[in-house]
């Protein structure tokens, strides 16, 4: 695609990326064709090729955005599955996060949206806000429906609806050592996942140590930052990785550690691009890339060591990709591989390259696209008939969960049962067809 950015434009580093991922661009079209929303709505503003239209226009000639361009951009689920498809590998990530800062910065959205995006970056990335939200959230569920019908309030209403009838208690996060070490990893202790489902992060605990590794928790460690990188807010996003990449720049130097353990996906697409978003800050930019290098999904790290064997429990197993695993991080067998080496027979369902709609904030800002894509997921899931469904992403989980009675577990929890870890909180009723 031709472009007229100014030489004055380009010398910022984040018009110079946006310029060039714009400039690879051939408007072939291909990735209209595996873009969740254009399938759904049919319009060409609401596909990548379209999208990358606006950006260009917006970015180019420093346009305040208009309320159009930003009801198109917003509709991005950042899912990234154009990302996958493009034949002339547009890195449409960097250029839709810098389009939504540029958005964040030069437009004034109107007074609900502001209100509900600010309280959203102030609960979420911290935990005990956040189970203080959902605690309070579970007196309001019953008014969801009538809170639907309001002007402005459908969020609100997703937001209610979406949130758990019961929480399980806090677990602290706690150092444990395996029985003889091969190395030492550091587990993101991360802001939703442990609130949401605390049990994740203990089967991971089980299971890496099972396999021969130690496992710490660095302390002072912050929410990754996603939460806030995909709701526009540059600076805050920034900060939370500048945190965090002296936190494990600590824990590196402190000496041996293997890996940067990530058990949400959406947290590790992030991670793995601090040292780009640090690129241009002398004082983090080879310490950011570092941390982004040493940053691995915990299926990825997994399937990378000899774990042992399993005996599966005789259950089928529905493998739901998250879009942050395999079109953010490119990491699409490795967790069922590791689900069939651990005994379970794996199924893919149909259009398994669609987002399932949860999408961070995604689910909450924009329910009518959300419903709509997790009713299809929850379906195309369900036509397989599995016993239970696995995800490597707490919101996809949520998603699903929501709109399906087929239990919703992390890959780790079966990894851990089926080799000798406690069965997941969510099959408990499935027991009785342990072979133990
Ligand atoms: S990130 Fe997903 S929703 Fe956004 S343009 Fe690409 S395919 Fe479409
Ligand atoms: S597939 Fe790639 S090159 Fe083709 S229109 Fe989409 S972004 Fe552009």
């Amino acid at each position: 695609m031709q472009t007229r950015f100014t030489a004055a434009q380009l010398a910022k580093p984040e018009m110079a990326s946006s310029e060039s991922e714009i400039r690879k661009c051939v408007h072939c079209g291909f990735c209209n064709a595996t873009c969740p929303t254009y399938q759904l709505l049919g319009d060409e503003l609401d596909g990548p090729r379209g999208r990358i239209y606006l950006m260009q226009d917006m970015l180019e000639n420093q346009r305040v955005p208009s309320p159009e361009v930003v009801k198109h951009i917003d509709r991005c689920l950042s899912c990234l599955a154009c990302k996958t498809t493009c034949p002339s590998s547009v890195n449409y990530m960097h250029l839709v996060d810098h389009a939504r800062a540029y958005i964040e910065e030069h437009y004034r959205r109107p007074l609900i949206d502001r209100v509900l995006r600010a309280v959203l970056a102030f609960v979420l990335p911290h935990p005990k806000r956040f189970r203080m939200a959902l605690g309070l959230a579970r007196f309001g569920k019953p008014f969801a429906p009538l809170v639907n019908t309001m002007p402005g309030l459908k969020p609100v209403a997703a937001m209610l609806a979406l949130a758990p009838n019961r929480l399980s208690p806090p677990l602290s996060p706690q150092a444990s050592c395996a029985a003889s070490s091969k190395g030492r990893v550091v587990l993101l202790q991360g802001c939703a996942e442990p609130v949401l489902a605390p049990q994740v992060r203990a089967a991971a605990v089980r299971l890496i140590n099972r396999a021969g590794y130690d496992v710490d928790f660095a302390s002072g460690e912050v929410c990754c930052g996603a939460l806030v990188h995909h709701l526009g807010r540059e600076d805050e996003s920034l900060q939370a990785a500048r945190r965090n990449v002296d936190v494990w720049t600590r824990q590196i130097e402190a000496g041996g550690l293997t890996a940067i353990i990530v058990t949400t996906s959406g947290c590790g697409t992030t991670i793995k691009d601090y040292g780009f978003m640090l690129r241009a800050d002398p004082a983090y930019a080879e310490k950011a890339a570092r941390v982004s290098a040493l940053a691995k999904d915990v299926s990825e790290f997994l399937a990378s060591i000899a774990l042992p064997t399993g005996d599966g429990r005789g259950l089928t197993v529905a493998y739901h990709a998250a879009c942050s695993l395999q079109h953010g991080q490119k990491i699409t067998d490795a967790p069922k591989r590791l689900l069939i080496a651990a005994g379970y027979a794996v199924n893919t369902p149909a259009e398994a390259h669609l987002c399932c709609g949860s999408a961070g904030t995604y689910n909450i800002l924009q329910p009518e696209i959300a419903a709509k894509l997790g009713i299809r997921k929850a379906a195309n899931i369900e036509r397989l008939a599995p016993d239970v469904i696995a995800a490597g992403n707490i919101g996809c989980a949520v998603q699903i969960g929501a709109r399906s009675a087929i239990p919703v577990v992390h890959t780790v929890e079966l990894l851990d049962w089926a080799t000798g870890g406690p069965p997941p909180t969510a099959l408990l009723s499935m027991q009785s067809r342990s072979p133990q």
